[in-house]
């Protein structure tokens, strides 16, 4: 019998915010997801206390090229010498030649900032990397995973079935789920959890009609659990996806008031609607809970008028 497992890999500065997995098979393994160049150390870490070499790495996935999920792609296949790269083709040409995703992300924050956050982005050599298209399948062990394009939240992403552990990666099509705010806090007293999960339209390819058909895909896969790089496992898939069908609506009603030429304050109305909903279900969010927020929700907002532009 093969040994299966998968490990969740914390990856980011702030603790619960981004992870990577790491999925052994036998005497295989495979990372999906490397957030940036400074989480290699902690996936080499991970292989390392499961008694793994990084020749042992099969595959590296990335299920889209946005750069918390992606910037440590060539870092760790120039640590991992077997391994091959698995990309959507729309990302995996990007990873080849990232200087596109430099450029743009280089002249949004400059060139000192983009290297505190993302470190050093380096071309993966093209027989290195293995664009997959919809429905592929690729083997690690005696299991086969199984990738599905799902757009939405971004052209380039795809999903990753892995039926031998009854688990679905998501990436950023199932939405955010940061364990901090899965806590009510009402006057200090910790009481049961209270799921709190909201979807990510950043810029710059929101498309509500194929967030909600990815949504969708992903509970027709029947798994029991749901791997999101924000963060972590989740089971109650029904739940969390009823909650993203909300905010794909809202944001599809901010996104056609924009494009209708109305004044919103998208980040405003967004920040309205979180507390309302928040308040609906008994979860109080602290100042802390905003702040974890802050950044995503002005992602979204941004996401959302850009999409309002290009209609
Ligand atoms: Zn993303």
């Amino acid at each position: 019998m093969t040994n299966h497992a998968r490990f969740t890999v914390d990856c980011d500065v702030l603790p619960q915010f981004t992870a990577a997995y790491l999925r052994v098979a036998g005497d295989e393994a495979a990372f999906i997801e490397t957030h940036t160049a400074h989480a290699v150390p902690r996936l080499m870490r991970a292989l390392d206390e499961q008694g793994l070499r990084p020749e042992q790495v099969r595959w590296v996935v990335v299920t889209h090229a946005h750069l918390d999920h992606a910037a440590g792609a060539s870092a760790v296949i120039a640590r991992c010498p077997n391994a091959t790269l698995l990309a959507h083709p729309r990302a995996a040409r990007h990873l080849v030649d990232p200087s596109r995703l430099v450029a743009s992300a280089t002249s949004v924050y400059g060139a000192a900032r983009f290297a505190e956050l993302y470190g050093t982005i380096d071309p993966i050599p093209a027989d290195r990397v293995r664009a997959l298209d919809d429905g592929e399948t690729f083997a690690l062990g005696d299991a086969t995973l199984r990738v599905h394009h799902t757009a939405g939240h971004a052209k380039h992403h795809f999903i990753v079935d892995d039926p031998a552990i009854d688990t679905v990666y998501t990436g950023d099509t199932f939405g955010l789920v940061y364990p901090a705010l899965q806590r009510v806090r009402v006057h200090g007293a910790r009481l049961p959890v209270v799921r709190f999960a909201i979807a990510t339209t950043s810029p710059t390819d929101f498309d509500p009609d194929e967030a909600r058909k990815s949504v969708d895909k992903i509970l027709s896969l029947g798994r029991g659990a749901a791997c999101l790089t924000h963060f972590d496992e989740i089971r109650d898939l029904d739940e969390v996806a009823a909650q993203l069908r909300g905010w794909i609506d809202r944001s599809e009603a901010l996104l056609r008031r924009v494009a209708a030429g109305e004044e919103v304050d998208v980040a405003a109305e967004l920040r309205r609607a979180i507390a309302d909903d928040t308040a609906a279900r008994g979860l109080v969010l602290t100042d802390a809970d905003w702040k974890l927020l802050a950044t995503d929700i002005e992602l979204n907002a941004q996401g959302i008028v850009f999409a309002a532009k290009k209609r």
